[in-house]
């Protein structure tokens, strides 16, 4: 050092004032720590293999961006303004601080001895000095918010509880030290390029400026450096049994997510054969499901979004995957049905998909809920109270109501909808559903859909076997009805000719769309919004400036927006409708909580004091959270 400092060399000196002894122990209890570490990420690994397998290595490529963009760019994480921004300065000052060390070991231990060749000289090292400096003094600033967050501002969604409390500490003091090391060097070695780490030169400057000479200076460096050294092990020892495992489990987790359709649950293959019928014991958890339990930071962003938690049911989508993960590391043997979790808690779920669009880590709350209600459903037939009349009603009438299937095409009369024939082609099914065929407001719908599609000339036609699309049984865990009912729309498809599917409702959309090709339905699919918008776009039909003078907003339908990521179109059909007073509510898109989208919601509207809190709470969203707080919904149309 002193030989570069003279010929103003910016350089490196890694083990200034450091003796042998230290030298020693840093290599070995660097060693012993990795070792510990490897142990026990091995260890987790093993429990997470425990579980069924399942594929989750393909797409490769698509799997390496998610992890690039979600866990390194923290691009889910920064949509939230406080915590977002807190959790990644955090997490990019270590990262930085992280990079910095294995440089700095690349340096010493692999590029010097080996090639010759010092990497952290001149101007890089000056940068890197830089860099590192600010890095650690943004981590500082980040590990200060969160500490305020969460025990002095203390969001209901995170616990203040100790445990989390000697994450943040931990950090700091390595970081803290860091800093002290450096500004003792500084202050001792006084290189010409010392203000390019400005926070330990300053420090170093305050030092000398309360009088520190030289020999306090080296010993509080050199006692530092050793306690900086040993709190750094520990904690890589630690990591595997401590909170900080999410370093390891969330980007794992991110890059083992579902890249199907989010829309799409998982199919029992040979359903009439097969012997777990939904998960009835943790053990028939697969590896990804533990590991998705095992990836949760316990945020609570999900309990935010989650409307049945907000209306006050039994539901937090954060509790019950916290529940698993503490079995699973517990090694706990009690029923999980029951026991640990409870039927109420997984029939609040509307399936929203809210929780999955807000979690950081990728977890697969939703596919984890059916699975639980599959069990309850097709092993143990309890449903809750108004579900077997919905499903009877389905295998019985082909509609949720039980009313008469011949009455299904009523919505049509005096329209002169073309009907499939079989051997005559047709551009376009409209499948209508069983919403729009038998409730009358959305019967208006259905009829002015028709209506657009004859003024546009488009060649279409509904089909007389149409019946329910079977959704409500799937997500209710009655896949047996499902795998029935499609199986039957999908041989009734079979007899016609059509190139494109228009669907009426998100639920028929998103189960056509996604879920069909897993028996046999593969069609291009295309919600009726869409259709319109394109139609719209063409000049197909045309609508005069200022058609409608009301004050208009858009809720976006869970099944077509958080599912299938459509926003646009539906706002710029209406932004035709109305060139003047379309406003978006405060959470709108994939942000928006409402549960419209339950597939229990056409049986338990009627009858279900917490789902009607559910809905009353989605009726008020509007009031609260549009741009004028005094506007008062004249009427709420189910547009999509
Ligand atoms: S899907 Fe919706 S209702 Fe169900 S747990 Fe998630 S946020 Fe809550
Ligand atoms: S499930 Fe996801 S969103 Fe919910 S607490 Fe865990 S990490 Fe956070």
């Amino acid at each position: 050092m002193t030989e570069q400092v003279a010929s103003g060399i910016p350089y490196r000196d890694t083990f200034w004032n450091i003796p042998m002894w230290a030298r020693v122990f840093v290599y070995v209890g660097g060693t012993a720590a990795i070792a510990v570490f490897a142990w026990g990420c091995w260890q987790r690994v093993a429990l997470w293999r425990e579980g069924t397998p399942e594929r989750r290595t393909d797409r490769i490529p698509e799997r390496i961006v998610l992890v690039l963009t979600q866990a390194l760019g923290q691009a889910r994480i920064v949509s939230q303004a406080y915590a977002g921004v807190m959790h990644a300065i955090v997490f990019w000052g270590f990262l930085a601080l992280f990079i910095g060390t294995v440089l700095a070991t690349l340096d010493y231990d692999i590029t010097v001895p080996l090639l010759h060749v010092k990497l952290l000289k001149g101007t890089f090292y000056l940068l890197y000095e830089l860099v590192l400096d600010m890095f650690g003094l943004f981590f500082v600033v980040g590990l200060g918010m969160a500490c305020w967050r969460r025990f002095v501002t203390r969001p209901a969604r995170v616990d203040p509880t100790p445990r989390f409390a000697y994450a943040p500490l931990i950090l700091f003091v390595i970081n803290a030290t860091g800093f002290v090391m450096e500004a003792c060097r500084l202050a001792v070695v006084k290189p010409a390029w010392a203000a390019w780490s400005p926070v330990g030169y300053a420090l170093g400057q305050a030092m000398r400026g309360v009088g520190m000479g030289e020999g306090v200076l080296r010993a509080l460096h050199l006692s530092v450096w050793v306690f900086h050294a040993a709190i750094a092990f520990v904690f890589i020892a630690l990591i595997p049994q401590s909170y900080f495992m999410h370093l390891v489990t969330t980007p794992l987790n991110i890059f083992f997510s579902k890249l199907r359709p989010r829309g799409e649950l998982a199919k029992i293959e040979n359903i009439e054969e097969a012997e777990n019928l939904g998960v009835s014991k943790f053990e028939e958890f697969s590896w990804k499901r533990r590991l998705d339990f095992d990836a949760c930071v316990e945020c609570g962003r999900c309990q935010d979004a989650c409307p049945a938690y907000i209306s006050g049911s039994a539901l937090n989508p954060k509790r019950i995957i916290v529940k698993l993960k503490r079995y699973m590391l517990d090694g706990d043997t009690r029923p999980i049905h029951g026991e640990v979790i409870q039927a109420d808690e997984l029939w609040a779920c509307t399936t929203c998909m809210a929780c999955v669009q807000e979690c950081p880590a990728y977890i697969d709350i939703v596919d984890t809920i059916v699975d639980l209600r599959r069990f309850l459903a097709l092993s143990e037939g309890a449903l809750p109270s108004t579900a077997p009349l919905a499903l009877q009603n389905i295998q019985r009438a082909g509609n949720p109501w039980g009313l008469a299937p011949a009455e299904r095409l009523k919505w049509a009369e005096g329209l002169d909808v073309p009907v499939l024939e079989e051997g005559k082609r047709v551009e376009y099914l409209y499948w209508v559903g069983c919403s729009a065929s038998y409730d009358r407001r959305n019967q208006n719908i259905a009829r002015s859909v028709v209506k657009i599609l004859k003024k546009a000339g488009v060649s279409f036609a509904v089909m007389a076997e149409e019946r329910c699309h079977g959704e409500v049984a799937r997500r209710l865990g009655e896949e047996y009805l499902y795998q029935t009912v499609t199986t039957e729309n999908v041989e009734n498809i079979k007899k016609y000719s059509f190139d494109k599917v228009i669907t009426h409702c998100p639920h028929c959309f998103n189960t056509i769309k996604n879920e069909y090709p897993q028996l046999g339905g593969n069609y291009e699919v295309v919600h009726h919004t869409v259709f319109i918008d394109r139609l719209l776009a063409d000049e197909k039909i045309k609508l005069p400036r200022g058609f409608d003078q009301r004050k208009l907003t858009y809720h976006d339908p869970c099944y077509i927006g958080r599912y299938n990521d459509v926003y646009e179109e539906p706002r710029r059909v209406l932004s035709v409708l109305n060139t003047n007073d379309v406003t978006e509510m405060r959470r709108n898109r994939n942000k928006r909580t409402s549960p419209s989208s339950s597939p229990r919601a056409s049986s338990r509207r009627a009858v279900d004091p917490a789902y009607r809190e559910i809905i009353t709470r989605r009726l008020e969203l509007p009031l609260h959270q549009g741009p004028d707080k005094r506007a008062r919904p004249e009427k709420a149309v189910r547009f999509p």
